[in-house]
C-alpha cells in the first residue's frame, strides 16, 4: 500500500504541506509518496469503523452516542482505544 508522508509515523508535521523525515532529518511535502516500509499513522480513514459520508469527513461508527459524533478522516487516531485496522 503506497502511504503519503502525511499518514506514517516518520512524518513530523511543519505546516500543512510540509515536514521533516523523521529518518533522514530532510524536508519533505506532506502528500509525497513516503519511501516503502514506513509505518501507517493511526487515522480514522484506515479505522474499521469509520463510516465516510464526504470527502475526508464522516462519523465514527464505534460511537455510542445518538447521533454518531463526527470523525475526520486525517484525524490522528494513536490514542482511540477503539481503533481497529481496516
Ligand atoms: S473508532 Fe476511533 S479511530 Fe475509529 S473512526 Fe472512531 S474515532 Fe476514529
Amino acid at each position: 500500500m503506497k502511504l503519503e508522508y502525511r499518514d506514517t509515523r516518520e512524518f513530523i508535521p511543519v505546516d500543512v504541506d510540509k515536514g521533516i523525515d523523521r529518518l533522514t532529518g530532510e524536508f519533505v511535502q506532506a502528500d509525497a509518496e513516503a519511501p516503502k516500509g514506513y509505518t501507517q499513522l493511526p487515522k480514522c480513514k484506515f479505522c474499521a469503523n469509520y463510516v465516510e459520508e464526504a470527502s475526508f469527513k464522516g462519523i465514527c461508527g464505534a460511537s455510542t452516542q445518538e447521533p454518531k459524533f463526527m470523525a475526520y478522516g486525517d484525524m490522528t487516531a494513536i490514542t482511540c482505544e477503539m481503533f481497529e485496522a481496516k
